[in-house]
């Protein structure tokens, strides 16, 4: 195991003169806190000796059966009994990774991929194999070469790790047409699909994109979560997987942590159930598409001609690509940082989301907390603040660790 870029960066980030692209933390100061407290407190009141009480290892069963709800507005079609409740959509992964990885197994994923995800396989003693990825997120003729060149070598590929909508860290999405040449890919190989979507209902145009999972009930495992579209606090996640699987998870899930926070899951049912969600997804909404078009400008503004970078249409994450020759982790050194820092700038260097050392010359952008004004000055190169922009009453202290 070692220590993620974006968590070594953690420390250095937060320093408030720092502008830091850095993190992707949700910026939940645009909840309303009052409506959130007032549900917390009814559930005590109401039903504090079930919420402060141990639960069963597959989740509340009330929630599952809103995160179908959840889910449908994705095509999902699903029963509850099919979804255990995690501790975020990380464990989900975790578990996963568990129960199906061995020593040497290979991993297939997007190029680049999320970091995390990185570690998970990792501890598994897992290989991951990057499959090339261009604006339209994987390319499935590029896939079916890598099944086939790994069968031939006679190695055990035992699932795609995927983030197909709004992707961590490119923020590039699947594009429709591919979405059933992936699966069937997969399904070709005998690969189990895991679909990692934390993002897809933070798309800043029309309707969420159909998840793989919708025309794929039993390739794919959906994992989904609440921490992006509501609070990352509350630690909520789930998975959603054929029976078989499911009794899996539920088996390692107990063995992970006998049982869930009720609380938390109470509080998300209780919150959902009560207030207006889908108006909150809006703000959610306008919030990070409007950081999004600060970024992009910021950047056609900023960046040299040889310089390349996505546009994403949701989530969080812009992916940069500096003219070759660039060490974006160099201009990051450990102990923060001759140049990137007199710039009052953070990033995470690229490499980090590779297996295989790619990315030196690339790095993750994230506009999901600063306030535009911040973001534009992130990106200019100054070495002073721009007058009237990131004054110290724009920076708000940052509790937890980024994404
Ligand atoms: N998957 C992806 C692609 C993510 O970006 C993140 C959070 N950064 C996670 C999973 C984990 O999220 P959580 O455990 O908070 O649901």
């Amino acid at each position: 195991m070692v220590a993620s870029e974006v968590r070594a960066l953690f420390a250095v980030a937060s320093r408030p003169e720092i502008v830091s692209l850095a993190g992707g933390m949700p910026d939940v100061s645009a909840l309303p806190m009052d409506a959130v407290a007032q549900t917390m407190s009814e559930l005590v009141l109401q039903r504090g000796p079930v919420a402060l009480q141990y639960g069963g290892a597959q989740g509340d069963p009330g929630l599952r059966e809103r995160i179908c709800g959840v889910m449908a507005m994705e095509g999902i079609d699903a029963s509850p009994d099919n979804v255990v409740v995690t501790v975020g959509s990380q464990q989900a992964l975790d578990l996963v990774a568990r129960i199906f990885l061995d020593p040497a197994d290979v991993v297939l994923t997007e190029a680049p991929t999320y970091v995390t995800a990185l570690n998970v396989f990792a501890a598994h003693q897992a290989q991951v194999v990057h499959v090339p990825m261009d604006d339209d997120g994987l390319d499935p003729q590029a896939l079916s070469e890598t099944l086939t060149r790994l069968a031939a070598a006679g190695r055990t590929v035992k699932m795609l790790y995927t983030v197909p909508t709004f992707q961590n860290p490119a923020g590039v999405t699947l594009a429709g047409e591919r979405r059933g040449l992936v699966v069937q890919a997969c399904r070709r190989a005998g690969v189990l699909v895991v679909e990692d979507n934390p993002y897809g209902l933070l798309g800043f145009d029309g309707e969420p994109m159909r998840a793989l999972r919708a025309d794929a009930p039993d390739d794919v495992v959906y994992l989904g979560s609440f921490p992006k579209t509501l609070a990352p606090g509350l630690r909520v996640g789930w998975a959603l997987a054929p029976p078989a699987v499911k009794d899996r998870l539920v088996l390692a899930a107990e063995s992970a942590m006998l049982s869930h926070s009720v609380f938390a899951q109470l509080a998300v049912d209780r919150y959902l159930a009560t207030q207006p969600w889908p108006e909150q997804l809006k703000v959610f909404r306008e919030l990070y598409r409007e950081r999004r078009d600060a970024m992009l400008s910021a950047l056609a503004a900023e960046m040299p001609e040889d310089a390349s970078w996505t546009r994403p249409a949701g989530g969080f994450f812009v992916w940069l690509r500096l003219p070759e020759g660039i060490d974006t982790r160099a201009m990051l050194p450990r102990a923060m940082l001759p140049r990137a820092v007199a710039a009052r700038v953070a990033y995470v260097p690229g490499r980090g989301f590779y297996a295989d050392g790619q990315g030196r010359n690339e790095l993750r952008l994230s506009y999901c907390f600063p306030s535009p004004a911040r973001i534009t000055q992130g990106v200019a190169p100054r070495r002073d603040p721009a007058p009237g922009a990131g004054t110290a009453g724009d920076v708000r202290p940052r509790p937890g660790r980024p994404g």
